[in-house]
């Protein structure tokens, strides 16, 4: 069967979104789900209109699609810290209802360029996590890199779609994974970077923490999915971030997003070493609700919803609902 192309499928899901909520299942789950949060994690924004340079825009939402969702969110729920959330039901205090938090992965430049300002203007709370090398310049992220390779003009082997190869590639051990990055990129020159390619400035970060509305947590130093890669190299990445962001912060990170965030993607190891290294939670891209059971680390979270509807339809529970009456029919 051939895949859907994405527009399509995200008319889809708004369109099932709205049933849901049409037909009063977000107001059941909202009364059933009680003391549970909602996370939504979103990477990085692109201006409307103006074409993002990426094959996968998907990481990239619309600007004003992103301010519809915070409006919504703002005059509807109750936006919270992720710290605040988790150290709640870490001491078992319950969640104020409709608690949500929102986060963003990896330090696009666009976090600070398009979506602080909104969060600015509405009061709302975020956490950011960092892939700390992405900062620095000195680790580039590599699926960013097969995007632009693809964009150059470069052929895939086999012909594969870009999802196709970062999949296949997602599933091998973090050396053989670089080393087939390195090859596809031998020799080719990468476009100039689109503008939602960039990451943040460390002067950016500072300037958001200091307006005490967005702090900043861990997503390893050069991405890899942690899963893939050896003790000695999980415990490097997670130290390497903790330590980056201290020195650039003066603090060190409590929260933590794994890179991919799937239930594949981190070991009992990495849970291990992240409490070692300081972290009081950590998020996944696991869907689910935040409940005092925990187990704090590996937290899930939703991925960014992309209209109104699904938004209510996401942080509601209705989709929770509907997969757990799913569930128990299975
Ligand atoms: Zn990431």
């Amino acid at each position: 069967m051939f895949p859907l192309p994405s527009s399509l499928n995200r008319a889809g899901q708004t369109a099932k979104s709205a049933v849901l909520v049409l037909c009063g299942m977000a107001a059941v789950a909202r009364s059933q789900l009680t003391g549970q949060g909602a996370v939504l994690a979103f990477h990085g924004l692109r201006a409307d209109g103006e074409p993002a340079g990426v094959r996968d825009e998907s990481l990239h939402l619309p600007v004003s699609t992103f301010r519809r969702v915070c409006q919504h969110l703002s005059r509807g729920y109750h936006v919270m810290p992720l710290a605040e959330m988790a150290r709640r039901l870490r001491a078992g205090e319950g969640l104020p209802p409709r608690a949500v938090a929102l986060s963003f992965d990896d330090g696009y430049a666009s976090n600070y360029e398009l979506a602080f300002p909104i969060l600015r203007e509405l009061g709302l709370p975020a956490t950011i996590f960092l892939a700390t090398g992405f900062l620095d310049g000195t680790d580039p992220l590599w699926f960013q890199q097969v995007d632009l390779a693809l964009c150059a003009g470069i052929p895939l082997p086999g012909a594969a779609s870009l999802g196709e190869w970062l999949a296949e590639l997602k599933t091998l051990p973090e050396e053989a994974m670089r080393l087939r990055v390195e090859n596809l990129l031998k020799g080719v020159t990468l476009p100039v970077a689109p503008k939602v390619t960039r990451p943040l400035t460390w002067d950016q970060v500072r300037e958001m923490r200091d307006s005490g509305l967005i702090d900043f947590g861990g997503h390893t130093h050069a991405h890899p999915i942690l899963a893939r890669c050896s003790v000695e190299k999980q415990r490097h990445e997670i130290i390497t971030c903790r330590d980056r962001i201290l020195a650039e912060l003066g603090q060190p990170p409590r929260a933590f997003a794994f890179p991919n965030g799937g239930p594949g993607d981190f070991t009992p190891e990495t849970l291990s070493l992240l409490a070692e290294a300081g972290f009081e939670s950590a998020w996944t891209m696991i869907c689910g609700r935040a409940t005092a059971a925990g187990p704090f680390m590996h937290l899930p979270r939703y991925g960014a919803p992309e209209s109104v509807w699904e938004t209510e339809a996401t942080v509601s529970g209705a989709f929770e609902l509907v997969r757990q009456w799913k569930g128990g029919r299975a």
